[in-house]
């Protein structure tokens, strides 16, 4: 009774901002710090020239359900984000978690963390008398999505195709899972994956800003074995029901969806490819907040393998991360008012 009054105390949308500190070469280069923020409201002071040149500070003020500033750590990230929608993970939640921002603005520095600390928290629940005789258990799978096609990062970077089976639920086919129980494990997967992401020619981060990352955390009901042989043409159905999920999802940086004018052709088309998946997660988030019955997943691939996430028992919580120096106030208005779309 207590969890699920609680499942009703958690928004079924949350958006929360996070501003990262100035880093090293910010700080060399005396850059200034043009974001305020106060309680759950945050300023931008936009230094602007008029025609004759005389400067003027232009201010934009928004408001989000959380802002955490430079000085939050990743624990209270959690704490704020993810802990609150743990619970409902075992009344059939499809839960995800985005992070959205321009690169170097911090997403994989808060993702990085998440899954472990809800890996954590799950496992302790599986284990709680309620559910101990429930024979649920956990399950892990991460891959991404690059240039519009899937890869399994845990599955030596097979490329894998998308199913729906006509009850609304994806299938991605061949799409590695392992059963985790603890929390070690779920770190060596990710460490695992992480080292799998896309790296090409001009390095780690340049390459990864490119993808978007997502690690699933399931909780299965544990189905005996001949009938997960029938099951086997559900393909990554077939080790158990699923009861609820949570998906981590780092994305792609969001300046690459402006790629679409490079003079590389092979960026064009990543970047109109991002750029799609980004304006069709941004048109789904804000269906789901509607209640529309018509959700527009079909928009990109992103979505459509988010398909299950955006209908029945949902929680989404998008973590936009900004810059905080001037250099970056294009993009941190950009992701600013992304954000704002969404909420
Ligand atoms: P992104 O994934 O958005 O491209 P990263 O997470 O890689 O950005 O962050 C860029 C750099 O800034 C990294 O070196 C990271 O460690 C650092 N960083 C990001 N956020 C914070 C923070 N809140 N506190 C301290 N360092 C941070
Ligand atoms: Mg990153």
């Amino acid at each position: 009774k207590e969890s699920n009054a609680r499942e009703n105390n958690v928004a079924k949308i949350r958006v929360v901002v996070r501003k990262r500190p100035l880093n090293k070469k910010e700080l060399s280069r005396k850059e200034e710090d043009i974001v305020t923020v106060s309680d759950n409201a945050l300023t931008v002071h936009e230094p602007k020239l008029k025609v004759d040149l005389t400067a003027y500070v232009e201010k934009h003020e928004f408001c989000f359900d959380a802002v955490l500033d430079e000085r939050v750590t990743n624990d209270e990230v959690y704490r704020v984000t993810v802990e609150p929608i743990i619970p409902t993970i075992f009344q059939r939640t499809k839960a995800t978690c985005f992070a959205y921002g321009q690169t170097g603005s911090g997403k994989t520095f808060t993702m990085q963390p998440l899954p472990l600390r809800a890996a954590e928290d799950l496992v302790r629940l599986l284990h709680q008398p309620v559910y101990r005789n429930q024979r649920f258990k956990l399950w892990l799978s991460y891959f991404e999505i690059y240039g519009g096609k899937l890869f399994d990062l845990l599955g030596e970077r097979k490329k894998l195709c998308m199913r729906e089976d006509g009850r609304q639920q994806v299938c991605i086919v061949g799409l590695q899972e392992f059963e985790v129980s603890d929390v070690q494990i779920v770190k060596e997967y990710i460490e695992k994956g992480n080292a799998a992401r896309s790296t090409g020619s001009t390095g780690a981060n340049e390459e990864s800003s490119r993808s978007h990352a997502i690690l699933q955390l399931a909780i299965k009901k544990h189905i005996e074995v001949k009938e997960s042989f029938r099951r086997n043409n559900d393909g990554n159905e077939s080790r158990g029901k699923v009861i609820g999920k949570i998906s981590f999802i780092d994305l792609a940086g969001s300046e690459r969806g402006a790629d679409t004018t490079d003079n590389d052709r092979q960026t064009r088309i990543e970047g109109a490819e991002i750029n799609k998946s980004l304006l069709a997660l941004k048109e789904c988030i804000r269906a789901l907040d509607n209640d529309q019955i018509h959700i527009p997943f079909r928009g990109s691939k992103l979505t459509e393998v988010l398909r299950d996430s955006f209908v029945g028992n949902s929680k989404t919580v998008m973590i936009s991360c900004i810059s905080p120096n001037v250099g970056s106030c294009e993009h941190t208005l950009n992701t600013l008012r992304y954000a704002d779309r969404v909420k």
